[in-house]
């Protein structure tokens, strides 16, 4: 086998850039102070921490004092569903939400059912939108929150969050959105959306792993996740972790400064990549919203194919892709964004997700397609599945 290696799988997570590898790097070499410790050590610290802090607001029209450092986007996530529930609970039990969501809100969403709170999850239609008409309808005098995902991240669709966060804004319904796999795609200004809190997560985004952020407008009520420190405002304890906020302010900056670059890059890959696929195959389709979309997901289902299969192949030819998200790899259930979507399962497990950065190229898709010919050919001349009625 080729030594080839292709990483087609940047929704999974992203490879850091060597500026932030290189500002993490002097952090863990020069500045280790504890950002509460009152002494100089703990004030370079408060420094870089301050100064990521103020590059997260800057790249979504936030103030700095409006942005709490957590562990990533799962975190971000379940503290924003679970502490607007509570915080609001004297105002009503009702949360809407739709059934495309990561699963960091999905469950989330189910612990509070079990709490005695109620979730409606909305529908989407076979491009991934919610109906907004539908979530009109849903809502009731006691609503106390909408979380409505800004970008998926199996099939890259775009909601119309403006438009749901005025509504909810207009009615005292707090609005979270998940826009882990949109900040560095499209523009934001939370101020102007009137978006009340907002995930990030840094390993989307060219940065770190385990660090992310949630922005929260100021004003708002809302209950700690995690307690046991003043740290954040007094609202997430546990001491910092510098380097990585380092390295997320740095890559978040960069990624909202190279983001026409990058969408063109990525948007120029996938029409190319959509085209091979339509020339070279039959019975696939295209998954998610043509125009409405993040650049660099390409959702495809093959016919009468595992998907597992698919990838492992692949991989042993050095190129990774996934399917279906990676949060729940290693399940054999089909996709829930894709049922949802109204694909039937043997359509969505044959759901492969192909996901660009900056730095591939049109070659390495000449050889993914090259590589994925004799594949699915294989695979289908063999599948039991091919016995299925039409
Ligand atoms: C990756 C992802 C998350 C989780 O973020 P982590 O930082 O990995 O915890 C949440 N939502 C979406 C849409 C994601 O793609």
């Amino acid at each position: 086998m080729e030594n080839k290696r292709i990483y087609f799988d940047n929704a999974s997570t992203t490879k850091p850039s060597n500026e932030v590898v290189r500002e993490m790097m002097q952090t863990y070499v020069s500045v280790f102070g504890n950002p509460s410790s009152l002494h100089s050590f703990g004030r370079d610290a408060v420094e870089l921490v301050d100064r990521a802090r103020k590059q997260v607001a800057d790249a979504i029209g936030a103030k700095p004092n409006e942005i709490y450092f957590t562990s990533g986007g799962t975190e971000a996530n379940n503290w924003a569903i679970r502490g607007f529930a509570y915080a609001n609970k004297s105002k009503g039990n009702h949360i809407i939400t739709s059934k495309i969501e990561h699963s960091s809100v999905l469950e989330e969403c189910r612990k509070l059912e079990d709490e005695g709170f109620e979730v409606t999850y909305l529908d989407v239609d076979d491009k991934g939108l919610i109906n907004f008409a539908e979530l009109l309808h849903c809502i009731t005098s006691r609503t106390i929150l909408i979380s409505i995902m800004t970008a998926n991240n199996e099939v890259g669709t775009i909601q119309h969050i403006q438009a749901i966060a005025k509504t909810a804004r207009e009615k005292g319904i707090r609005f979270h959105t998940d826009a882990v796999q949109a900040v560095g795609h499209i523009a934001f200004n939370v101020e102007a959306m009137s978006i009340d809190s907002m995930s990030i997560s840094s390993h989307k985004l060219c940065g770190p792993k385990g660090v992310g952020a949630l922005y929260i407008k100021n004003g708002l009520k809302i209950d700690n996740l995690i307690v046991g420190g003043h740290q954040e405002r007094g609202l997430r304890g546990g001491t910092q972790n510098v380097p990585a906020i380092v390295g997320f302010g740095k890559a978040i900056e960069l990624a909202v400064k190279d983001m026409a670059i990058t969408n063109k890059k990525t948007r120029m890959l996938s029409e190319y990549l959509i085209k091979k696929l339509q020339d070279n195959f039959n019975e696939i389709k295209i998954n998610g919203h043509s125009a409405q979309r993040v650049q660099g997901i390409v959702n495809v289902s093959f016919d009468n194919v595992k998907a597992e299969s698919i990838l492992a192949i692949l991989d042993l030819h050095g190129i990774a892709v996934s399917a279906g998200s990676a949060c729940n790899a290693g399940s054999t259930e089909p996709s829930h964004v894709l049922k949802a979507m109204g694909l039937d399962d043997i359509l969505a497990q044959g759901s492969i997700r192909i996901s660009f950065s900056k730095y591939n190229t049109k070659e390495e898709i000449d050889y993914f397609i090259e590589t994925l010919i004799p594949i699915v050919t294989k695979l289908r001349t063999i599948s039991p599945l091919r016995k299925r009625k039409k």
